[in-house]
C-alpha cells in the first residue's frame, strides 16, 4: 500500500509526511467489486470492518466499533447519527481502529499522537487493545476526565504547556526523534480511510441513498475529509450515484476554511474545545472537498454552541459541546438560505457528555 504526496507526487512505502512536508495519502487504495450488497447482506457484526473491501489495511485492531445509530431527530428537521456511541465516546474510534490496524501491519511497537481528547483516548485504547505501547501528546490544560481515559490504559500521556501548536510540535518533536510512530488523525491517512466508514454506513443505512448534505464539525477535517472521501469511493465503486454536499461547522476564532471562503469574522469560542485548530495539516484538501461538493463552511459562537447542546441535553442526545457545533450549524445554513427546508440532511453528533 504506496502513499503519495498530495503536494509534489513523491511516492513512500512508510513515512509521516513528504520530504517536501505536504500530507500524503493512499496512492490507489482499494474498492470492492461488484455492486453495493443489499443491507440484509450486510454483516453488521463485524462493525466498519463490514466494509473492509474498501479499507487498505490487512489486520483488525477492533472492538466491535462502528454501525453506529442514525436516528430521526424532527426538532431539527434531520437526521443524526450518532457518533457518540463507540467504544471510547467519540467518532475518534473509527480512525484509530484503522490506524492501529496500520501499525500493527508494519510492526510497530510504539506510536506516539497528540490530541486536546478525544483523539488521544481513542488511540490509547485501540493500542493497548493490540498490545502496543503509546505516548499521547496533550496541553496541559487538558480535561482531567479525558487525561484519566487515556492513563487508565497504561498509555504515557505528555502535558506540553502553551497552545496546540506547542503540542503538535512537541509530538513532532519525538516522531522525528525516533521515539515512536505517529498515529496522527491530522496526518496519518490510516487514520482517514477508518473516519471514511462514515459515509459507508450512512449509506448503507439508507439503502444507498445520499442525503442531500452532512453537516460535521470542522477543525483538522478528520471527519469531514473522512466523510468526502467515503462518499466519492462509494460513488467510484458503482454503489452510489453522488456526493452529498460537505457543510463545515467551525469555531469562531479559530475558522480558517470559513475565512477563506467567506473573510475574517469575529468573536473567538473556547466552548468547542475539540476543534481549536487555527492551521489545518490538509487545508487544501478540506478546500477541495467543500469545491467539489458544492459545500461550505461557517463558524459560530460559543452562545450559539451553548444554546443548542442544552437543546440536544433536552431532547435525549447527551454530548459534549464540540457536538453541538454541526447541529447549531444546520440552523446556521437554513437561515442563511444555503440549505432549503426540504433538503434531506445528515449530522452526525460526534462526542459523548460523559467525558465532559
Ligand atoms: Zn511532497
Amino acid at each position: 500500500m504506496t502513499l503519495r504526496c498530495t503536494v509534489c507526487g513523491e511516492e513512500y512505502a512508510d513515512r509521516w509526511r513528504c520530504a517536501c512536508g505536504g500530507p500524503l495519502d493512499y496512492a490507489d487504495p482499494p474498492r470492492p467489486d461488484g455492486p453495493a450488497p443489499d443491507f440484509r447482506d450486510v454483516d453488521t457484526r463485524r462493525g466498519l470492518w463490514a466494509f473492509d473491501g474498501f479499507l487498505p489495511m490487512d489486520a483488525h485492531a477492533t472492538l466491535g466499533e462502528g454501525f453506529t445509530p442514525l436516528v430521526d431527530a424532527p426538532a431539527w428537521d434531520a437526521a443524526f447519527k450518532l457518533e457518540y456511541v463507540f467504544p471510547t465516546g467519540s467518532f475518534k474510534d473509527r480512525g484509530a481502529t484503522t490506524v492501529v490496524s496500520r501499525a500493527v501491519d508494519l510492526g510497530v511497537d510504539r506510536i506516539l499522537e497528540d490530541s486536546s481528547g478525544n483523539a488521544g483516548a481513542a488511540v490509547a485504547t485501540y493500542a493497548a487493545r493490540a498490545g502496543i505501547d503509546a505516548d499521547i501528546y496533550v496541553p496541559a490544560s487538558a480535561k482531567q476526565s479525558k487525561l484519566q481515559a487515556i492513563e487508565r490504559t497504561g498509555a504515557t500521556p505528555v502535558r506540553v504547556e502553551g497552545s496546540r501548536a506547542d503540542v503538535t510540535d512537541a509530538c513532532v518533536r519525538a516522531v522525528e526523534s525516533d521515539e515512536g510512530w505517529y498515529a496522527s488523525h491530522a496526518w496519518n491517512p490510516a487514520f482517514f480511510a477508518g473516519t471514511a466508514t462514515f459515509a459507508y454506513e450512512v449509506a448503507a443505512q439508507r439503502d444507498w441513498s445520499v442525503p442531500d448534505a452532512v453537516v460535521t464539525p470542522l477543525g483538522h477535517g478528520t471527519l469531514f475529509l473522512g466523510a468526502y472521501r467515503g462518499f466519492r469511493a462509494l460513488r467510484d465503486a458503482g454503489w452510489t450515484d453522488r456526493l452529498p454536499r460537505l457543510l463545515g461547522a467551525q469555531a469562531a476564532g479559530y475558522a480558517p476554511i470559513a475565512a477563506e471562503l467567506h473573510g475574517e469574522e469575529g468573536g473567538r469560542n473556547d466552548v468547542a474545545d475539540g476543534i481549536r485548530i487555527r492551521d489545518p495539516v490538509r487545508m487544501s484538501g478540506v478546500l477541495d472537498a467543500v469545491e467539489a461538493s458544492d459545500g461550505d463552511a461557517i463558524a459560530l459562537s460559543a452562545d450559539a454552541v451553548e444554546r443548542e447542546r442544552d437543546a440536544l441535553h433536552r431532547r435525549g442526545f447527551y454530548v459534549e459541546p464540540t457536538s453541538a457545533v454541526a447541529p447549531a450549524a444546520l440552523r446556521a445554513y437554513r437561515e442563511r438560505g444555503v440549505l432549503d427546508a426540504d433538503d434531506d440532511v445528515v449530522v452526525p453528533l460526534t462526542g459523548s457528555g460523559l467525558k465532559t
